[in-house]
């Protein structure tokens, strides 16, 4: 299996290595804001752009550096997708808001990809497409499946893909077959975080760095944030905490079951090498119930690979060395190669698989991305500053009406159970 040395191997995400941190100047938040957003990944940058764009006060608080939070952690692939596989969605929606889901998913990702081009933003994107490809022969009859339940709303050109097809698109014998959508592709998500916070920066938003907040309760007409640099009082609060809702949330907490997932990346190897295996450069993602996913790095050097080994409470470093096995059984090419990086983060996964966006107790949010979320996240945050000012353009198939659900909360018989379910369609 590729080598971890505990004494070298970098526990920081690999997108970190170029750019610097993004603590904010200023070192407290003021007493008061028209608008409070929490969060401030993708979701609460769209948030906060949206509601500046309209002339609103915004103040932008995250507990951690802005971006640390599954922004800058994920593996950067830019998909279209609403969450849970489409027949799921029409199980649980009914086949008209199924539809409209895997339509807006498709809208969601093409406008990231617009303002990426608008505002010339770099951040390595590779519009190579991906591949959703299944572990068993089972599994690649649901993907067939799917696809053929979805028919005209699935997305243009995706296709079956297998036998002779399949060896051109991917060099890994594990797999029985694929479906390969010509849409997205990768992009480094560190480097689009940053783009954006600087934007909000000039945009006129106020960002307070490492100040969390620890509970909010409704006051005069308003809310009182109590944070833990003090009291701040808003008319409106936005909450964009995804995979790291706390208890300062309670009405939103039990939202989502959360799971740790982990990444790794390779040290350079041989292009020619890692041509073979991934020769599109597409994105590749492993359709479990617990996702495996892997694409190479833009100059094709290193490859990149994530997922959810810790079903039993590993510690980090042995879930990194899991994952490692994982990535010598894809490719057994490379059972030899150094992991420079390993790291994790947490996703918020919704009762539906989906993402969700709402209010509950009079606060807005959305969360439930997933492992899809950069799309989804900066999408709907986008929507949810227009919902806090009732603007028409907020609609969303993703729309939910909070207390409806509620959700276990408790991730290791979620986990054992996806994983167990995942063995036995292997
Ligand atoms: C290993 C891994 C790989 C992934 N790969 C992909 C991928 O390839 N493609 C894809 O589309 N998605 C991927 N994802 C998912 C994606 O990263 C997330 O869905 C997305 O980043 C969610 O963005 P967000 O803005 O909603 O939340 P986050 O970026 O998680 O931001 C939430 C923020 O809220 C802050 N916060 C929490 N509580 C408080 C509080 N009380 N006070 C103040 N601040 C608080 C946190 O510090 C954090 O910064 C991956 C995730 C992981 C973990």
């Amino acid at each position: 299996m590729p080598l971890i040395d505990s004494r070298t191997v970098d526990r920081r995400p690999w997108w970190w290595h170029g750019l610097g941190r993004r603590v904010r100047p200023e070192a407290y938040p003021p007493e008061r804001a028209d608008i409070v957003v929490v969060g401030a990944g993708l979701a609460g940058l769209a948030a906060a752009l949206a509601l500046r764009e309209r002339g609103q006060d915004v103040l932008l608080l995250d507990s951690r550096d802005p971006g640390d939070g599954g922004s800058s952690r994920s593996l950067g692939m830019l998909v279209d997708d609403a969450g849970a596989p489409f027949p799921v969605l029409v199980r649980q929606f009914g086949a008209a808001r199924a539809a409209a889901m895997a339509q807006e998913a498709r809208q969601a990702r093409e406008h990231l990809e617009a303002y990426i081009a608008a505002k010339g933003i770099e951040c390595d994107y590779t519009p190579h497409g991906r591949l959703d490809v299944a572990h068993s022969a089972a599994e690649f009859d649901r993907l067939k499946a799917d696809l053929a339940t979805a028919g005209s709303t699935a997305a243009p050109g995706a296709e079956v893909v297998a036998g002779g097809d399949l060896r051109s698109e991917l060099g890994s014998a594990a797999y029985h077959g694929a479906v390969r959508h010509p849409g997205g592709g990768g992009l480094d998500p560190h480097k689009l975080h940053a783009a954006l916070f600087a934007e909000a920066i000039d945009a006129g938003v106020v960002v307070v760095s490492r100040c969390g907040v620890l509970g909010i309760e409704p006051k005069n007409k308003g809310f009182e944030l109590d944070t833990e640099y003090g009291l701040v009082q808003a008319a409106s609060v936005v909450v964009t905490t995804n995979g790291y809702t706390g208890a300062a949330f309670p009405g939103l907490q039990p939202r989502q079951i959360y799971v740790r997932s982990q990444a790794v990346v390779t040290e350079p190897l041989p292009q020619e090498v890692l041509h073979q295996l991934i020769p599109r450069g597409r994105m590749v993602r492993d359709v479990r119930r617990l996702p495996r996913l892997f694409r190479l790095t833009a100059d094709g050097r290193r490859l990149l690979f994530a997922g959810t080994p810790q079903v039993l409470s590993d510690t980090p470093l042995a879930a990194a060395r899991r994952l490692a096995e994982w990535v010598a059984e894809t490719f057994p090419e490379l059972a030899q190669a150094r992991i420079a990086h390993a790291w994790d983060g947490v996703v918020g996964i919704s009762p539906a698989r989906t993402p969700e966006i709402g209010q509950a107790g009079g606060l807005h949010y959305a969360l439930g991305f997933g492992w899809s979320g950069i799309a989804m996240a900066f999408w709907l945050g986008r929507k949810l500053g227009q919902q806090v000012l009732r603007d028409p353009e907020s609609a969303s198939a993703f729309h939910v009406t909070a207390g409806k659900r509620r959700w276990m909360h408790y991730s290791t018989p979620w986990l054992a159970y996806q994983s167990l379910r995942d063995r036995l369609a292997g």
